[in-house]
């Protein structure tokens, strides 16, 4: 039969994303929203809405039974998630699929598996990825974990199985605060997620967050779509993301794209995912796998040409990749700006009416938003009001047309994270592209001081 109506689980750019594969596929859509998005341009464009619950997402965006209900009574066939919300959680995977509605995302076991650090980290070392050196699996014996130290060597980190977005994890210096720590690793772990598992592995100093994009076909086939380099952050959360990584050579993506398409491959997973490595004088490390499309996608899209939504929807469907391995060219060089509505340097958020609104145009550059003049960001969700994406045929080139893209953005009426992003641009350590997960945070405590 094939996919024909697909419901979004998700709102703002990621929920316009889906709705515009979609419809260049010929198939509806079914926009969910809070009353608090009645107003929203995913809304607005797609072919069929249903109000699922108050602003709250967990009464909304995480309500599982109004999300299937309105599935239901929409008649939708597929179900995408987007990120965030629903969209690594393994039981509502099922429940979609128990339904006999096709889930626009990978094998719920799979979801399950990398969901749980500690398992994560076990398949990885499975499948031949290589891992940050640390315990083998989850400890909890202060002993048995001052032994692991001792072996890795300090500083270690200490890290909640059931962590996520940064959170969970604590730095540990000595062997004498050891127990300590881990004490209140535990603790803090089965306040916030419920479980107090926690293992420990080697504390990197200074490295890079380089992640790549994989894709699998659900039956043994599976492709890399080269590396992102996500290294500027600002508490763990990704503040612009660029691809090719400046620091990997060609023959380097293809070694390492080479290893994790294997392992996708001998998993069997299907659709889109992201391994995730920190990468240190010259080595790979595994920390994660996210098992579902990424917020900075577009950059891997400027530079293959691909559309990945489109290919999930294709492999949901049951289709095989479009693509072979050796079909797939990477030509120039993409950045992508998340702007955020908040003060660019106390990152205070700022939601409000948008007053005026103008997106930058012109040759390479894309936009991905769901604002408009007279739009009312609402103070319920996540930040992120617009993605600026940018190719050049080369980085120089690229960060040049940044910049003119940059000084066309005009967002009225709230503050945004756009002047962060253009004294960035001028910041040599970033225009050399010698940057590590450090280098931002350290670059804004500067500019303060
Ligand atoms: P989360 O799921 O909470 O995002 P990750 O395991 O992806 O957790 O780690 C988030 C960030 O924490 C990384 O991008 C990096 O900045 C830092 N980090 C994680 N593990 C280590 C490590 N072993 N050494 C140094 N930094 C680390």
């Amino acid at each position: 039969m094939g996919i024909s109506r697909i419901l979004i689980a998700n709102r703002g750019e990621i929920a316009l994303r889906i709705h515009r594969a979609a419809h260049e596929m010929g198939i509806e859509t079914i926009a969910v929203h809070s009353t608090a998005d009645a107003d929203a341009m995913h809304v607005r464009l797609a072919d069929h809405a249903v109000c699922i619950g108050p602003p709250a997402a967990k009464d909304s965006y995480l309500n599982v039974a109004a999300i299937i209900s309105a599935a239901e009574i929409a008649h939708a066939d597929a179900i995408h998630p987007g990120y965030g919300f629903l969209s690594e959680n393994a039981q509502f995977a099922e429940i979609v699929e128990s339904h006999n509605i096709t889930w626009i995302g990978p094998k719920p076991e799979h979801i399950r598996t990398m969901g749980d650090k500690v398992e994560a980290k076990r398949t990885a070392g499975a499948l031949g990825l290589p891992l940050v050196p640390g315990s083998d699996g989850a400890i909890s014996d202060p002993a048995e974990a001052a032994k692991v130290a001792d072996k890795i060597g300090y500083p270690v980190i200490i890290k909640a199985a059931s962590g996520g977005g940064g959170r969970g994890m604590k730095v540990c210096n000595t062997p004498e605060e050891l127990p300590s720590l881990m004490a209140q690793a535990g603790s803090e772990a089965k306040a916030a997620f419920g479980d107090a598992t926690v293992y420990i592995e080697k504390y990197l100093g200074n490295p890079r967050h380089i992640e790549f994009q994989v894709f699998g076909d659900g039956n043994g086939n599976a492709i890399h779509l080269g590396e992102r380099d996500c290294s500027l952050q600002r508490r763990h959360q990704k503040v612009l993301e660029e691809a090719p990584s400046p620091v990997i050579s060609p023959e380097e993506r293809d070694r390492m794209g080479g290893i994790v398409a294997k392992a996708m491959a001998d998993m069997g997973y299907r659709g889109a995912g992201t391994i995730e490595f920190l990468w240190e004088n010259g080595e790979f490390y595994f920390i994660e796998m996210n098992t579902r499309l990424q917020v900075e996608h577009p950059v891997t899209e400027a530079i293959t040409g691909m559309d990945l939504v489109r290919e999930q929807i294709r492999v949901a469907d049951g289709k095989p990749l479009s693509v072979k391995q050796e079909d797939i060219e990477f030509n120039g060089h993409a950045i992508e700006c998340r702007i955020n509505a908040e003060d660019p340097w106390t990152f205070a958020p700022s939601p409000g009416l948008v007053t005026s609104y103008h997106a930058a145009g012109g040759m390479n550059v894309r936009v991905d938003s769901g604002l408009y003049a007279g739009y009312k960001i609402p103070p319920y969700y996540d930040s992120m009001i617009a993605k600026l994406i940018v190719k050049g045929r080369t980085r120089e080139g690229c960060i040049m047309r940044l910049k003119r893209a940059l000084e066309e953005m005009v967002i009225g009426g709230v503050k945004t994270s756009i002047p962060l992003h253009q004294a960035l641009m001028n910041e040599p350590g970033f225009i050399h592209g010698d940057y590590t997960i450090k280098w931002l945070e350290e670059w804004l405590a500067g500019r303060s001081g």
